[in-house]
């Protein structure tokens, strides 16, 4: 991955708490690293083939001038996840914010905030085994689709498969999803309990019948180990109906734990059946 960099870019703002600051405003500092791949711009030398940086500095004034926070924290959020958006070719971002005339009584050179913001791939298994099943499936891969911190989803196709842990129910119709997202682990699991709830999911029988359940399988190799979230998925390496549809669409994707690919996850599994 290439870099592209941006190094104390002053623009003026009226970004603050104090009246002061919303009243006469004051100048920012701004410093950027974007993850960008050269690829084809270095070889071509041709501007529109990379993230024009005359560009990128444009679009932060342009959100300086236009926008009144009273938080150098809500303006790098907002700021990071515009520049996001508006210039898909950037992997990974890092940006710095600070305010060399902040109102504080003392000598400094400057008092700022820093955040970082990527597109993370991420897999997710889904299923269903309550009628209308497809259409409960299709309508959570169009929401997550209709999010823009969500892009690049691949859908796998959708395979009938008999009941796990509580088998006294209906067979279901899962599925497994890959896409790219700016969402931290734990937005993505409220984002995916959202589109649950909205499919009228209720919860009663450990594992028993579902309109809807979306599962975070993998979030590129992060890990995760809270009350709500456990991440890889903790049984997707014994799970037939998680690893074949996800097989189909990212064999190649690696379990940060076990360090073997999908398509080796399966294997195995197949080969203790
Ligand atoms: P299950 O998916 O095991 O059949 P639920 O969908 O009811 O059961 O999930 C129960 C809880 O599991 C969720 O409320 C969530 O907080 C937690 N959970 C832990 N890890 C994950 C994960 N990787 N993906 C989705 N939910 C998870
Ligand atoms: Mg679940």
């Amino acid at each position: 991955m290439e870099q592209i960099i941006v190094e104390e870019l002053q623009v003026y703002g009226h970004h603050g708490v104090y009246e002061q600051e919303k009243k006469d405003g004051q100048t920012f500092l701004v410093d950027c690293v974007l993850d960008v791949s050269f690829g084809e711009a270095a070889s071509t030398d041709a501007l529109e083939h990379t993230v024009d940086y005359g560009n990128v500095c444009l679009f932060i004034k342009k959100f300086f001038t236009e926008n009144a926070f009273d938080l150098l924290e809500t303006v790098a959020e907002s700021l990071s996840t515009e520049m996001m958006y508006a210039f898909p070719g950037i992997h990974k971002l890092w940006l710095k914010i600070r305010k060399p005339e902040a109102p504080i009584p003392m000598e400094f050179s400057a008092v700022g905030v820093a955040i970082t913001k990527e597109w993370t791939k991420v897999a997710i298994s889904f299923g269903s085994n309550i009628e209308p099943r497809e259409q409960y499936l299709t309508q959570a891969m169009e929401k997550l689709l209709a999010n823009p911190a969500i892009r690049n989803l691949t859908v796998s196709d959708y395979i009938e498969t008999e009941p796990y842990g509580y088998v006294e129910q209906d067979k279901f119709l899962n599925g497994a999803a890959v896409f790219e997202t700016l969402l931290q682990p734990q937005e993505l699991l409220d984002q995916l309990h959202v589109i649950e709830n909205e499919a009228g999911r209720e919860r009663t029988i450990r594992w028993g019948p579902r309109t809807l359940d979306l599962d975070i399988a993998l979030y590129g190799d992060c890990q995760v180990n809270t009350k709500d979230l456990i991440v890889p998925h903790l049984d997707m390496a014994n799970r037939g109906f998680v690893l074949e549809p996800l097989c189909q669409i990212a064999p190649g994707m690696v379990h940060p734990i076990y360090r073997l690919t999908v398509y080796d996850m399966l294997q195995r599994l197949r080969s203790k059946l």
